[in-house]
């Protein structure tokens, strides 16, 4: 192990950000030096579904949708305030584009319109239904050769086949292989490579969604040949008084001082590992689940307020928010499944609380379902909440980890996952909410579902609701009966996708001291950088969106720095 080591920029974190700021700023020609604290690179990035929320994006321009910063701004404005983050929400507006154009033309990482995908409150001004968001091209693991191993794989309940990744545009095929020639001939051929992945990699190589994101990142960074120290952590910051100079990275070699002539970059992923900043942070959702990844522990937030960084906003609630059930894997441990998008805004499915209550439009964003579960779990308990629905529905459209069409849902029932009940009355009884509540729910339910209209809730009369709805229903995509028996229900808890609080910084990531002064020498982005979206989560990608940008902007910084 050398004694210290000098560069021009440290940056601290593998995941999309870090490994961003590390290829732009080895792009605009400093010497950067990339530490990881794993042995391998993607962060929660590497289980993400890599989306991006770009207004304007070239992408979505050149398949013809229009969308301008100016109408995002009047959507933001609406959803955040107009005033809130007013600097770096235009930095990140005027820049978005600009920061993928350079990546797209310099570097592996490229990316595709995600077309229709509607904003997360698609009612408001100035949202958008189609072209704002931006998916990685899908990559091809195996040109990364034995470095593969290096990409962290995805949530193992999104792998098919122990090891498979599927796409949006899998899922209708591969469920119905045996329902025509074409789908037979598509899903063989999935099969095929995978099988051939198999016989050289620990898992599939054909790589989508947030795995090509960082797959593409790692790729463009071994291209150019950045070097990164795996197994090695930050321990702390160096602070000369008038400013951050570089900092002490610690492995099982021993520690290693840096000296760093244009700064450190700090992008350890957050702190919802960390469980005394969550309480300072994020109180109310409890017990703690996170999809974050395990490694983020608040280590690059921790050191910055150490080196006279301020943390905040102090008031706005901390936590990008999904939904989970709790999945019992056949080895025995246990995994988070995420309720996105597939199951909760499908017809023929209702969200009680502990009343037997509808408490939330089940087809609003992840984000706004959890912060009905902790708003209404003041009053009646909501953490967890059930969805409930019937057997029809579960064999249409699957309920969680249960795909559509599973031949053995009563495992889930056997494992503890699932409650299953052949009345309405036994399945209150069996997941303790109020029987007359549920019965009466259910029978609200069934009556919208003829007229088409929720009168609660109105479930459905969003874009949103509907793109996740199902279109061959009517007349109301997102409302169907609860029915015919057996009765199911399974209990979902929030647990945190993200962190929306860290350090404050200016629009270049620089931190900001407790007098908003820039600290020189430190920058801090992705979920280690206070959240340009003020704890509010508008619409697909609002984290990778941002951690990709100011990523951008801090290593152009660095770069523009006087020595
Ligand atoms: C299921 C799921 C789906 C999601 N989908 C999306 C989406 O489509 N769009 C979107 O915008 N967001 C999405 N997110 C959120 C998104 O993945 C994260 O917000 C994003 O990955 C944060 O990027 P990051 O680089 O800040 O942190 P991370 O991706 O978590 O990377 C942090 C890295 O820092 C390393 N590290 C930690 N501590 C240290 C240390 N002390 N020293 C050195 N290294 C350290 C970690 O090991 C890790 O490699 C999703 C999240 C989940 C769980």
């Amino acid at each position: 192990m050398e004694e210290s080591r000098t560069v021009d920029l440290l940056v601290i974190g593998a995941g999309p950000a870090g490994m961003t700021a590390a290829l732009v700023a080895s792009l605009e020609g400093l010497d950067v030096l990339l530490c990881e604290k794993t042995d391998q690179v993607g962060g929660t990035g590497a289980t993400s579904a890599g989306t991006l929320w770009i207004p304007g994006n070239t992408q979505s321009k050149a398949a013809g949708y229009d969308d301008s910063a100016d109408k995002a701004d009047i959507y933001l404005s609406g959803l955040i305030g107009a005033g809130t983050n007013r600097v770096l929400r235009d930095a990140y507006l005027q820049t978005g584009p600009k920061a993928i154009d350079y990546l797209t033309a310099k570097t592996d990482v490229q990316f595709l319109t995600c077309g229709t995908h509607p904003d997360y409150r698609s009612n408001m001004a100035g949202a958008a239904i189609s072209g704002r968001a931006i998916v990685p091209v899908p990559f091809d693991g195996r040109l990364l050769g034995r470095h593969f191993r290096r990409v962290r794989a995805p949530i193992r309940e999104f792998l098919v086949f122990g090891g498979m990744m599927v796409g949006k545009p899998d899922i209708a095929p591969l469920i119905g292989r045996f329902k025509s020639a074409a789908n037979f001939i598509y899903a063989a051929k999935l099969f095929a490579r995978y099988l051939s992945d198999r016989l050289r990699y620990p898992r599939g190589t054909r790589l989508m969604l947030g795995n090509a994101l960082v797959a593409r990142l790692f790729y463009s960074l071994c291209k150019r040949d950045v070097p990164i120290l795996f197994d090695t952590s930050l321990k702390d910051l160096v602070h000369d008084g008038a400013g951050v100079t570089g900092a002490i990275l610690s492995s099982s070699d021993g520690d290693l001082p840096v000296t760093t002539r244009r700064g450190v970059v700090l992008a350890t992923g957050g702190y919802a590992h960390n469980e005394q900043l969550r309480r300072r942070f994020m109180p109310k959702a409890s017990p703690i689940y996170s999809l974050s990844f395990a490694g983020n522990e608040g280590e690059g937030v921790s050191a910055a307020e150490r080196a006279g960084a301020r943390l905040g906003p102090d008031n706005i609630t901390s936590g990008l928010w999904s939904p989970v059930s709790i999945v019992k894997r056949r080895d025995g441990s246990t995994g988070l499944y995420p309720h996105l998008a597939f199951d909760r805004a499908k017809p023929g499915l209702i969200a009680v609380n502990a009343e037997g209550r509808r408490f939330v439009n089940e087809a609003c964003s992840y984000h706004d379902f959890v912060l009905a579960m902790i708003e209404t779990n003041d009053t009646a308990k909501a953490i967890p909440a059930w969805l409930v629905c019937d057997a029809p529905f579960l064999k249409k459209y699957g309920l969680g980890v249960i795909y559509p069409g599973h031949s053995n849902p009563g495992r889930f029932v056997d494992e503890g996952c699932l409650v299953r009940a052949s009345t309405l009355d036994e399945l209150a009884n069996k997941i303790g909410v109020d029987a007359a509540g549920l019965r009466d729910s259910v029978a609200r339910n069934n009556r919208y579902a003829e007229s088409g209209i929720d009168a609660d809730f109105a479930k459905g009369e969003t874009e949103l609701n509907r793109f996740n709805g199902d279109a061959g229903h009517k007349p109301n995509p997102c409302i169907g009966p609860i029915a015919t028996p057996p009765f199911y229900a399974l209990a979902v808890w929030p647990a945190d996708i993200a962190v929306s609080t860290g350090v404050l910084t200016d629009a270049d990531g620089r931190a900001l001291d407790n007098d908003g002064k820039v600290i020189p020498g430190l920058y801090a982005c992705g979920n280690d950088m206070a959240s340009v979206m003020g704890g509010s989560y508008p619409g697909p990608g609002t984290t990778l969106g941002p951690a990709v940008v100011f990523a951008y902007r801090a290593a152009m910084r660095a770069k523009a720095e006087t020595l």
